[in-house]
């Protein structure tokens, strides 16, 4: 339903859960976040219902981070449980996503047969397995991405962190819309530009078929194809 996310931040937590707030208006059954920790391991809090109750775990169980994604979920596969809330997540990559994996009971089948085990019953996690299969088989992050895109039918926006990388954060979009905030040494990622305003005013859209892989510098967009491309920035002027 709503993606938050930011890469080098001081708080990346504290700024996901303004982002979802800012998601909140168009409603939701879960909410989570996952933050990479100052050793690099992904970390995540996750709760059914409202995000004053993520808060609240949050204030028991603080995540310190300057790199993360959060996500309202509206299920669509699966009971609106905790674990079936996202980030999904392996010990390698957090994936958050909106839409619908339309294939995922045969890439959940493939992945099963080959010894991964699932944790929830989403069709959602078959991205996260999906791609650290293809990092454990040698890929790199962002080639990992890319060969993984090329398998998801469906709908969808995605955003996606990776353990050891705290500065990478790489998004997706297929039929679901995505957009990315321009900060000063962070970049930011959301669903809605609404959920960015508090953050940075300069906005870029993606297209269908774009995905971005964000540093503290910048970002990269890669089209459908694969090829490299520009897509224009400009100043939002939604108010906060
Ligand atoms: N299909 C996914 C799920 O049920 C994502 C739903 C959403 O867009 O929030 O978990």
């Amino acid at each position: 339903c709503g993606i938050v996310g930011v890469v080098g931040v001081a708080d990346a937590a504290a700024v996901l859960i303004e982002g979802l707030r800012r998601l909140e208006y168009r409603g939701y059954d879960s909410a989570g976040i996952a933050v990479l920790d100052a050793e690099g391991r992904i970390e995540r809090r996750r709760a059914e219902g409202r995000i004053a109750r993520l808060e609240a775990l949050l204030a028991e169980r603080p995540v310190p981070g300057m790199t993360g994604i959060g996500h309202t979920r509206w299920a669509t596969h699966g009971a609106p449980t905790e674990a079936n809330a996202h980030p999904h997540a392996t010990g390698r990559v957090a994936a958050v996503h909106n839409g619908i994996i339309e294939n995922y009971r045969d890439l959940r089948a493939e992945l099963q047969a080959a010894g991964r085990v699932f944790a929830s019953q989403t069709d959602t996690e078959v991205i996260p397995q999906l791609i650290t299969a293809l990092i454990e088989q040698g890929l790199a992050p962002v080639e990992a991405c890319k060969a993984a895109l090329k398998r998801f039918e469906g709908a969808f926006a995605l955003g996606l962190v990776f353990a050891g990388e705290q500065e990478l954060l790489i998004g997706a979009r297929r039929g679901s819309p995505l957009a990315v905030g321009h900060g000063e040494g962070c970049m930011y990622l959301g669903s809605d530009a609404m959920a960015l305003v508090p953050f940075t005013r300069e906005i870029t859209y993606l297209d269908e078929g774009d995905m971005v892989v964000l540093t503290r510098a910048g970002m990269t967009i890669y089209d459908a194809g694969g090829a490299e491309v520009v897509r224009p920035r400009r100043r939002t002027e939604l108010s906060s």
